[in-house]
C-alpha cells in the first residue's frame, strides 16, 4: 500500500478521534513507539522492529493527518527534492561529531 493510500485510511478511521486526542496524545504515543523500537533494535529482534516501525508510522501519520498535512509530500520535499549534502549537512551527532560524509 502506497503511502498517501494509507494516511488516507487511517484518517478515515482515526482522524476524528485523533483530533480529540490532540498532537500532544500522539507525541506521547510516538515517543512510547520510539522506544520500543529502540529496545527492538537493542535486542535485534527483527520482527518486533518490523511491528514498532509499523507502530511509528501510525503515529506520524496521525499526527499529520491532524494539520492536514500531507507526508509523501512533505518526504518528498525534504529528502528527494534536496541535494544530498544539504540533507547531511547537519548530521553529525549520531556519528560522534564526524559528518556523514567523511565516514
Ligand atoms: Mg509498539
Amino acid at each position: 500500500m502506497e503511502l498517501d493510500n494509507f494516511q488516507k485510511e487511517i484518517a478515515k478511521r482515526y482522524k476524528s478521534f485523533d483530533k480529540k486526542s490532540g498532537p500532544f496524545f500522539l507525541m506521547t504515543v510516538l515517543a512510547a513507539e520510539i522506544g520500543e523500537l529502540a529496545d527492538a533494535l537493542k535486542a535485534e529482534r527483527v520482527e518486533s522492529v518490523k511491528e514498532e516501525l509499523a507502530d511509528s508510522v501510525f503515529a506520524l501519520v496521525s499526527i499529520a493527518n491532524i494539520y492536514d498535512i500531507d507526508m509523501s509530500s512533505a518526504i518528498e520535499e525534504k529528502y528527494l527534492k534536496r541535494d544530498m549534502g544539504e540533507i547531511h549537512k547537519n548530521w553529525t551527532e549520531p556519528y560522534l561529531g564526524k559528518r556523514l560524509d567523511e565516514l
